[in-house]
């Protein structure tokens, strides 16, 4: 069982974001590497308080985080928040620390102060979803313009760190003097420069190329959530590793179904004959056109239940259902004999309303809903 994040960094479901801060802030100076050095047990805690808080310092994540748990972020598509590397924790640190740890922040590589491998630059786009893409899970193929290496490009090794990638410097930092390691500026940590380089392609000897990259999304995401294609950034330069694509979701309106959790709604219009003496209506479901029957006597504000129809759970536990509101649509103007065709009704004692219990109130049919 993976710990809770409040737990981890030991502060209440209601924390505030300040108080997040510092607490995190507080577990990550008692295990610092470089304060603990070769200690494992401490820099697994060190690594546990940087998850704990890369989650908890994102509204969007903690929010997903508190309704879901840790299933929120190791279900189908690879979505960002969990295992990351020291190299996402010292990257963290220039905004928490204000670079006490940090140092460096060469263009397009970060900052950051131990060994590392150097990472090209994320990339973020967002892509539209139709309900029905959502509902069924979808592959699409993106155009992304990414930075790439440009072939002819020779490397060499850099003379400022002799090809080690880092310098390392005494600093006096809130803790008091320390040695730090960080990346070589000459270089941005790579321990190479460019030798050669074609004219085409930018200081880093990269130059940006489209390519289209396959995006596979699993059923029932969410408006505003960010999936994760890892490497399909921008290209790092020499021998580092691409940066990732970051796909945020947007869904599109639907002209009849409105979604709501994993629940969708439509709203059904009768007309009085209908209504009384019962019909059958086509509607629009995810998996297209389903008819469906209207018993006789249907009260205006029934809701249908119609169980699965609606969009799978994102962590793959079952589906919502698409609920049908009945609305029995009732004619503004009236010719003469219509108008006294109702007149003749209306003498009528049939015509009283008399609910019975399974013509159950709105409220009561909400309250139902949410039980
Ligand atoms: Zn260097």
């Amino acid at each position: 069982m993976k710990e809770d994040y409040y737990d981890i960094l030991g502060v209440s479901k209601g924390a505030s974001d300040s108080e997040i801060k510092k607490a995190y802030r507080k577990m990550a100076l008692k295990y610092h590497p470089d304060k603990n050095p070769d200690d494992k047990d401490a820099e697994a805690k060190f690594k546990q308080a940087a998850e704990a808080y890369e989650v908890l310092s994102n509204p969007d994540k903690r929010a997903r985080y508190d309704q879901f748990g840790h299933q929120a972020f190791d279900g189908a598509g690879g979505f960002g928040g969990g295992s990351m590397n020291m190299d996402d924790i010292f990257s963290q640190f220039g905004d928490i620390f204000g670079g006490a740890f940090g140092g460096g922040g060469f263009s397009g590589f970060g900052g950051g102060g131990r060994q590392r491998v150097v990472k090209g630059s994320n990339l973020r786009i967002r892509v539209k979803l139709t309900i029905e893409e959502i509902a069924n899970g979808v592959e699409k193929k993106i155009k992304v313009k990414r930075k790439v290496q440009a072939p002819g490009t020779t490397y060499k090794t850099c003379g400022t760190c002799n090809g080690s990638g880092q310098v390392t410097r005494i600093t006096n930092t809130i803790l008091g003097r320390m040695q730090t390691s960080s990346p070589c500026q000459s270089c941005g940590g790579a321990g190479q420069t460019i030798d050669k380089k074609p004219a085409d392609a930018d200081a880093n000897g990269l130059k940006v190329a489209e390519e289209t990259v396959s995006v596979k999304i699993p059923a029932g995401v969410v408006d505003g959530m960010q999936l994760k294609v890892t490497g399909k950034g921008n290209d790092a330069p020499g021998n580092g590793i691409a940066g990732d694509l970051l796909v945020a979701i947007q869904e599109e309106e639907h002209t009849t179904l409105k979604r709501e959790g994993d629940n969708l709604h439509y709203d059904l219009y009768v007309s009085l004959p209908d209504a009384v003496l019962g019909t059958s209506k086509e509607i629009d479901t995810v998996t297209g056109k389903v008819r469906i029957k209207i018993e006789p006597g249907v009260q205006s504000g029934k809701i249908l239940r119609l169980r699965g129809k609606g969009i799978p759970s994102i962590n793959g536990y079952g589906k919502g259902d698409l609920l049908v509101h009945v609305n029995v649509w009732t004619p503004k103007t009236l010719s003469k004999k219509q108008k006294d065709f109702f007149e003749s009704m209306r003498e009528d004692e049939h015509f009283e309303p008399k609910p019975e219990s399974s013509d159950k109130s709105f409220f009561e049919k909400v309250k139902d809903m949410f039980s």
